[in-house]
């Protein structure tokens, strides 16, 4: 949707902006066509030979950089009379090796600019031809723009929010601290104001994403302060749900526990990246606890939250990875019996720990790996969204098709995780009570019960204590 504040005016020029990578940049590209709709452009990603293209890059792994560098060269080479703007994680790694490898841009930026992005284009407006680009890629200093500018895209009824950037974690195979930085919470207050913002503008699930939710708020308040933000955004009016993404596995702790089950609005669904569980594969990437410590702390979270859908991710094939840790894996994987596992096979990113380690392993050992482990949890997937069927529950339509409602509910996060099928074309955005009728790997099927939404009821009732 063309998005301008200066309706009164003819817009200053047309704006594209193409954003790549994960939910992060999603809320970047969406505070940078804020900006520069307030600053009276024209922000419409359908107008051919737009005056600007902004392209918010990936840099996380070598796939995402080849995917951002063939973005930026189709944009130069269709650029015309227009101006190129390259912005974000790839800018913020790679610097001036980027002008080299996509050359053409007239201004390559890091992340964390989106509050000053007016001066950057204004800037690349001034670059004279053939004098080579505005290269801006200082340490990150996350300026957010005003909690007003955000310009939603996508679906109204279900936004990200993201309470904090960077990371202080080192594991051994990310690049993310080297170009996202330090963790830095966004004030309590900014992230409430914000919550209200998208509320008024018709959000109902706020999806709350940072690097590391769990550390929430410590470099501000000396104290982790996630249980307190979730109290406050609770209480936020016209929010139904509230789902965490990206908790670190030894921060979830009983504090948060009990805010998650003792708050109606936030969802029982707990991402939270393992990346492995062999106590030797995680101590050479740098990360805590085992696989005995995961299972007890999954045990305490189903004896809180009895229906909670638990996410989780695993890299297969870092570098050392013998038969028999991928195999406490693939045990560990069976035991656990999770709701959701997303899988990657290890990409060896320069600049990282790992990519000097000895003992790599062949592409066509880590396929194989990654082939074993999503069999296995396809099979598991599968008996657990048959424990569904015959069981109600509430389902946020985003889409209608051949007579079907497409949704979620409180066990599917946006873009990762299945589906529930809602018989009918039930307006997209309701809340739907619904009845499921049969499982399927990773999607539910629905009869829907009323297609008026249930008083708030973000957990299944929970069985008295
Ligand atoms: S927790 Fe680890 S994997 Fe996640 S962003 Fe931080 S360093 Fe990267």
């Amino acid at each position: 949707m063309p998005q301008s504040t200066h309706m009164s005016e003819s817009p200053k020029g047309t704006v594209r902006i193409v954003t790549l990578g994960c939910a992060k940049n999603e809320v970047d590209s969406e505070e940078i066509a804020g900006v520069l709709a307030q600053s009276g452009y024209l922000v419409d990603g359908t107008k051919p030979a737009p005056d600007v293209t902004v392209i918010n890059t990936c840099g996380f792994l070598e796939a995402s950089k080849q995917e951002s560098i063939e973005a930026i060269r189709k944009a130069v080479r269709t650029k015309g009379k227009g101006r190129v703007v390259v912005a974000g994680c790839l800018a913020q790694r790679l610097g001036e090796e980027l002008v080299r490898l996509a050359p053409g841009a007239d201004a390559y930026v890091g992340v964390g600019q989106m509050g000053r992005f007016d001066e950057i284009v204004a800037e690349a407006f001034g670059v004279q031809r053939g004098a080579g680009p505005m290269l801006d890629v200082k340490p990150p200093h996350h300026r957010w723009a005003d909690v007003p500018t955000r310009a939603r895209a996508g679906r109204p009824w279900s936004s990200y929010l993201k309470i904090s950037e960077g990371c202080d974690h080192q594991c051994t195979f990310c690049t993310i601290p080297s170009f996202r930085g330090r963790h830095v919470s966004k004030p309590i207050e900014r992230v409430i104001e914000e919550a209200r913002h998208l509320a008024a503008t018709g959000t109902k699930e706020i999806n709350l994403i940072a690097q590391d939710v769990t550390q929430y708020g410590y470099d501000l308040y000396r104290e982790f302060t996630l249980p307190r933000l979730l109290r406050e955004l609770n209480g936020v009016d016209g929010i139904e749900w509230i789902r965490l993404l990206y908790f670190y596995p030894n921060r979830l702790t009983d504090e948060v526990i009990e805010a998650m089950t003792t708050l109606p609005k936030v969802l029982p669904y707990i991402d939270i990246p393992l990346q492995h569980v062999h106590p030797d594969v995680l101590r050479r990437m740098k990360r805590p606890w085992e696989g005995e410590r995961y299972l007890k702390l999954f045990e305490k979270l189903r004896a809180a939250m009895p229906e909670c859908a638990i996410r989780t991710t695993f890299i297969v094939g870092f570098p050392g990875e013998t038969e028999a840790e991928f195999s406490a894996l693939l045990d560990f994987t069976k035991e656990a019996r999770l709701d959701r596992v997303g899988a990657f096979l290890f990409s060896r990113e320069p600049g990282t720990p790992s990519h000097e380690m000895p003992g790599q392993v062949p592409s066509r050992i880590k396929r194989e790996r990654y082939d074993r482990l999503m069999r296995l949890q396809q099979g598991i997937s599968r008996e657990k969204n048959a424990d569904w069927v015959g069981r109600t529950m509430t389902v946020l339509v985003d889409e209608t098709r051949d007579g079907w409602s497409a949704g979620r509910s409180f066990r599917d996060a946006p873009e990762i995780d299945g589906w529930v099928f809602v018989r009918g074309e039930h307006e997209p955005g309701a809340m739907v009570e619904a009845t499921i009728s049969r499982g399927a790997e990773y999607d539910l099927y629905a009869e829907a019960t009323s297609s008026e939404a249930a008083p708030i009821r973000a957990h299944a009732p929970r069985p008295a204590r």
